[in-house]
């Protein structure tokens, strides 16, 4: 039996840093990803491609009043579509080839295209296709596998042909209609993307708001401006009850707030309610490894209940995003190296909701950090007065601290305007260094740049406080 240090299972975010990590490392490691190319969801049905089709729709709604055939510019939506598939296959395969070129000058590395499982605590095997299975023994292990999408039980035939966040990025042209099922940040983003093409957009959401967990007040403007502006039909305190599908077309039944029934005949559904983590098959119970709904259950150091063996990403009940994933993967990394030593902290997480305008977020937020009891104050700043919202045509927004009342630390940052991806880095350095009110407002912001907010905000935050203590 081939025999590797180090074993990892799903070559996504989550799964090919500490491959790369290890190998550098002189570790002899086996990455083994059932796609045969490394990249997972994100790459290819997850981050990029859904922010490739965001950037198409944001420059074809720039180009709003110069269209039609006697104002220059011709473009259909359904050519911008076209566009975009070509250039998400042309990415795709770009990023996934560049990361085999890096495993290449890894010697100590082996990628292998197939679907692993536990055979014991110490050993995987590796379905490789046409029957061929190989096992292999391990010290360590780390599994990456990733999350899919959750789609609920409903009545009716239409669930066979829904759209997940596979599926869509397949379709050979845009519809004219679409049911979006789920107002979380899956939705809310296609929302607006199909929107802005010209796709008409109802959205059916369960609970009373959009975005749980985003800072209620921009969670709300954010609403009002998707009904009032973009002209999506956003159905909150709804359920749906049944999906059917006929002659290319799908009825929507739901029921509203106030127990009434209504029927919508879209021509495609959007399934976008949560995520559930990709633990079939892997036969944890061979390995000792526990799960729940929610995932992989690890400690602090991302150890599961079987020593030695390692879960990051999707799989386990954390933070669902890219970076996070990789950060936990580094983290995995360093604790199968060194020894169990560092922790997980998600109390500095950052995140970017690619709505329009945009949501940034890094640390607690003013609800979290309420309920773990810390005193606080929030400081605001308007991003009207900003020069460069200003000059950008977009002076709209807000930029929230939520600072640590004794210490004057910078728990949270959070911002709403167009824009925010592009200033968010910052807000995470803040988060993740500790930095104070009083070191962000020494740093030297560039002007003009919508960074200037933060320094603002800090000295307006500063001066209060000294006038209150007064
Ligand atoms: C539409 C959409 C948009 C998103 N946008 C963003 C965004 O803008 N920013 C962001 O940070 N996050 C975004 N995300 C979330 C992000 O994609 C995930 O958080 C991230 O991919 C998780 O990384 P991972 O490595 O844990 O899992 P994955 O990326 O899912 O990778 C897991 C890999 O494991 C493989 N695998 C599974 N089981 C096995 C097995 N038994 N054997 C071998 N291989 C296996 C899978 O094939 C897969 O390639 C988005 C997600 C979606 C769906």
């Amino acid at each position: 039996m081939e025999s590797f240090d180090t074993v990892i299972i799903g070559g996504g975010p989550g799964g090919t840093p500490a491959a790369m990590r290890l190998a550098q490392n002189g570790k002899r490691v086996i990455l083994v990803e059932e796609r045969g190319r490394p990249g997972g969801e994100c790459l290819f049905e997850g981050c990029i491609p859904s922010k490739i089709l965001e950037h198409a729709a944001h420059r074809y709604s720039l180009l709003e009043g110069l269209r039609g055939p006697d104002k220059g510019i011709n473009d259909k939506p359904s050519a911008i579509w076209k566009r975009f598939i070509e250039k998400k296959d042309r990415l795709l395969e770009l990023r996934s080839d560049a990361a085999l070129r890096k495993f290449e000058n890894l010697p100590t590395l082996t990628f292998v295209a197939g679907k692993a499982r536990f055979r014991s605590n110490r050993e995987v095997v590796i379905s490789e296709g046409s029957g061929k299975e190989r096992t292999i023994g391990f010290k360590n292990a780390i599994i990456a596998t990733g999350s899919g999408a959750f789609v609920p039980p409903v009545k009716g035939n239409g669930l066979q042909y829904v759209w997940t966040n596979r599926g869509i990025f397949e379709a050979h042209d845009l519809p004219a209609s679409i049911v979006i099922i789920g107002g979380g940040a899956i939705g809310i983003e296609f929302a607006q993307m199909l929107s802005k093409l010209g796709v008409k957009c109802t959205l059916i959401e369960m609970l009373d708001r959009i975005l749980p967990p985003v800072e209620e007040e921009f969670a709300g403007l954010l609403h009002r401006k998707m009904c009032d502006e973009d002209g999506i039909e956003v159905n909150l305190s709804s359920r749906v009850l049944e999906i059917n599908f006929a002659d290319e077309k799908f009825e929507v039944v739901f029921e509203d707030k106030g127990g009434e029934t209504h029927s919508i005949v879209p021509e495609r559904v959007l399934m976008a309610t949560g995520r559930i983590p990709n633990t079939k098959g892997l036969n944890l119970e061979s390995a000792g490894v526990s799960s729940n709904r929610k995932g992989i259950e690890t400690d602090e150091f991302l150890e599961t209940t079987a020593q030695g063996i390692y879960a990051v990403g999707d799989v386990i009940n954390g933070p669902k995003f890219a970076h996070t994933a990789t950060y936990e993967s580094l983290t995995a990394t360093e604790n199968i190296l060194h020894g169990n030593a560092k922790k997980v902290d998600f109390t500095k997480n950052s995140w970017v909701l690619f709505s329009d305008p945009e949501i940034a977020s890094a640390g607690l937020t003013e609800d979290e950090a309420l309920r773990a009891g810390r005193k606080i104050i929030i400081g605001r700043y308007d991003f009207s007065s900003d020069a460069k919202a200003q000059i950008n045509g977009h002076p709209f927004g807000f930029l929230k601290f939520v600072v640590e009342r004794e210490t004057l630390q910078i728990l949270g940052v959070h911002i709403f305007t167009k824009g925010a991806p592009g200033i968010s880095g910052e807000a995470a350095l803040i988060v993740s260094m500790g930095a104070t009110l009083k070191d962000v407002s020494e740093a030297v912001h560039p002007h003009p740049t919508m960074t200037e907010g933060f320094g603002l905000l800090a000295r307006q935050m500063l001066g209060t406080i000294k006038e209150n203590s007064q």
